[in-house]
């Protein structure tokens, strides 16, 4: 099929075959610069893949950029050390089962948890500062008082 304006459909995937010549040639392609983008190919050039990243916005940020920046990170992180707080990857399961209802992906959520204090220190060792302070109060969510 010829590739043109009326063929080609930002939404709709073409096939391989239906691919006449590669502009561009990667190890990683990495499509969207939001937060797992940016995760995806943080990692992808550490471990020393060649990495390109497509964002079909005029900037990257996506729908991160306009996030509250509440992450939920537990399992017994330094932070939560540092508060007093005693936690590990099982209560952190057993809370989020709780919160999330029947319907959730328990698979997805127990690797979640069993790997939420490694995701904690790697976003620090990106750059990220977490205060080790506990807030004993409600934080106002974007669009409340
Ligand atoms: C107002 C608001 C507040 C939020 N607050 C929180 C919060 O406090 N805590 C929380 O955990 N979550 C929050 N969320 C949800 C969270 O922001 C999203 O779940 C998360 O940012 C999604 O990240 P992502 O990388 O998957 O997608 P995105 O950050 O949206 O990134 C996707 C990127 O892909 C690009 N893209 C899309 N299609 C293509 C294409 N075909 N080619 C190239 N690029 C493409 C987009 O332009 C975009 O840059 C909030 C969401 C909103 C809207």
């Amino acid at each position: 099929m010829p590739l043109s304006v009326e063929t080609v459909k930002p939404e709709r995937p073409l096939r391989v075959s239906d691919i006449e010549a590669w502009d561009l040639e990667a190890d990683v392609v990495v499509v969207g610069l939001g937060g797992a983008g940016v995760c995806a190919a943080l990692e992808a050039g550490r471990v020393g893949a060649e990495v390109l990243v497509l964002e079909a916005a005029s900037a990257g940020g996506g729908t991160t950029a306009l996030a509250g920046g509440q992450i939920y990170l537990g399992g017994g992180t330094s932070v939560q050390e540092a508060c007093g707080f005693e936690d590990d990857a099982e209560e952190m399961y057993k809370y989020l089962v709780a919160a999330a209802g029947d319907n959730a992906d328990k698979d997805k959520i127990r690797v979640y948890c069993e790997t939420s204090v490694e995701h904690f220190n790697w976003l620090v060792e990106q750059g990220l500062s977490f205060r080790s302070e506990f807030v004993d109060r409600k934080l106002p969510m974007l669009g409340q008082q």
